[in-house]
């Protein structure tokens, strides 16, 4: 067969299996949004069929086949066409999928639907001895999942490259290393702000109506975008140019971060370049870069000062009663304070990190086998001490919180305060560019700064590798210095 024919069986086979993937992300959606509780027991078969059915169809060697055939074409594109990315992010999973033997990988997914029910449970009885069992299943997969590949420098590298792909765990630690010398001082120098306005009952329907004059003046339309209410927010997407947000609607304000930070996730997304949709190059290139836009939108953008001039008066009208009197370089601080807390998703811009670190040190711990499950919860409780000076009261708000571990997710921590680091890198490189930025996000304007980021970075996909994305977009190799300057500018001698 031509190597052209060849190609385009490939593309046409990489688009079905993305299509069962989405169609699993819709129903997913709907599980966590719309289902009707009994719907549960139905819902999780079906996931799983859709799944087995993706995996199957990519896993197959006829795919092995034509990467060969394909392997001296692609060697002669263009390295920066379409074809020779698809072929090489296709070899590269294709690789990755075909090592891990087909019962293992069922094994895992099964174990980890188990374990959520269990943290489920768990959590509620504030019982962490009822979670250990699924959490033990869990690490001795993982330990078989490793096996199945070339041993890195570190054990925990294959772990992370399964989120944060060709990021090493020495190249994190010396990150994380630099955040802790640099940024905890400020957290422990932190002085107590008056938040009382953070816990503030507001009404909901209120919020909902708030929350969307915020997302649309960001760029959110109905055209291309919904919102919906659930219990674990997050964002996901159906197909291209088929966005869902989702938020919790709560007392404080989380619920208006909250949907500034997916609409981050959902504008990288929304603004991949269409040719890629229906293919594995069609979204965001890693968990790092993707959650460096959610913090871009919610912290860079959406707790700046310029952005709260256009918003707070706004506010203000919403809620009369609660805000009304209060002025807006008061409100500012307080969605800027520092001050540790219990909850990770609740936590300041600052000491959300030692949230990260400690439990990137725990999950190593765990895979290198020098730490027990049953010893995790004071393991956590112990760093939870030394970072943040606090010690939860049950489990439920201390080792428990997430539902990361109890799914089978282990090395997927690290990339949200990557995405911290790297979001700094791009937003310094956004500002040069766009030297009246300020104005315009205090005019509420938006479009230019999402065209920036649609040209440097969202409209790639996967198309380069996740470093090669950040380095040409930010211009540097992953780099803490901006972050940690721009943390000690806005928060030293608060
Ligand atoms: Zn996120």
């Amino acid at each position: 067969m031509s190597t052209d024919g060849s190609f385009e069986q490939l593309t046409l086979r990489l688009a079905e299996i993305t299509d069962l993937q989405k169609t699993g992300a819709l129903l997913f959606w709907d599980q966590r949004t719309k289902m009707p509780p009994a719907g549960a027991e139905a819902r999780a078969e079906q996931l799983a069929t859709i799944g087995r059915l993706a995996h199957q169809k990519f896993i197959d060697p006829e795919v092995g086949r034509l990467l060969d055939e394909l392997s001296s074409y692609g060697d002669g594109l263009d390295p920066e066409s379409f074809e020779a990315s698809l072929i090489r992010v296709a070899r590269h999973d294709y690789e990755k999928a075909t090592r891990v033997p087909p019962e293992l990988t069922g094994e895992i997914r099964r174990a980890g639907a188990l374990g959520l029910r269990a943290w489920h449970k768990a959590r509620t009885e504030k019982d962490f001895s009822r979670l250990r069992p699924a959490l033990e299943r869990n690490l001795e997969l993982k330990h078989r999942y490793v096996e199945c590949f070339e041993r890195g420098a570190e054990t925990y590298d294959t772990l992370l490259d399964d989120y944060e792909e060709g990021m090493t765990t020495a190249e994190v630690r010396a990150v994380f290393d630099e955040l802790k010398r640099e940024l905890l001082p400020l957290v422990q120098a932190a002085e107590p702000v008056e938040d009382s306005l953070l816990r503030l009952e507001l009404p909901r329907e209120g919020q909902e109506r708030f929350a969307r004059v915020v997302l649309e003046r960001l760029g959110f339309d109905a055209e291309s975008w919904r919102l919906d209410e659930t219990a674990h927010p997050f964002m996901s997407t159906a197909g291209y140019a088929d966005i869902r947000l989702t938020t919790r609607w709560e007392p404080g304000l989380n619920w208006l971060f909250g949907v500034i930070h997916e609409f981050g996730h959902g504008v990288y997304e929304r603004d991949v370049d269409p040719s890629l949709a229906r293919s594995p190059l069609g979204t965001g290139v890693s968990l790092g870069l993707h959650e460096s836009q959610s913090r871009t939108w919610e912290n860079l953008v959406g707790r700046s000062r310029p952005f709260w001039r256009y918003f707070y008066p706004k506010l203000q009208e919403a809620f009369p009663g609660e805000f009304g009197s209060i002025d807006e370089e008061t409100f500012w601080r307080s969605i800027n304070r520092v001050e540790p807390s219990l909850i990770r998703v609740d936590a300041d811009e600052v000491s959300y990190n030692f949230h990260i670190i400690l439990r990137f040190e725990l999950e190593q711990e765990l895979i290198d086998n020098r730490l027990a499950v049953a010893d995790m919860p004071e393991f956590f409780n112990a760093k939870m001490e030394e970072y943040l000076g606090l010690t939860p009261p049950d489990h439920a708000l201390g080792v428990m919180q997430d539902m990361h571990w109890a799914g089978g997710s282990l090395g997927y921590f690290p990339t949200y305060s990557l995405g911290n680091v790297m979001s700094v890198q791009l937003f310094e490189r956004a500002r040069a560019d766009l030297p009246d930025l300020e104005e315009q996000i205090e005019r509420g304007d938006f479009a230019e700064l999402r065209a920036w980021y649609r040209e440097r970075l969202y409209r790639h996909g996967r198309k380069f590798t996740p470093k090669e994305t950040l380095e040409r977009a930010a211009g540097s190799p992953l780099d803490a210095g901006p972050y940690v300057r721009y943390l000690k500018s806005k928060y030293a001698g608060q």
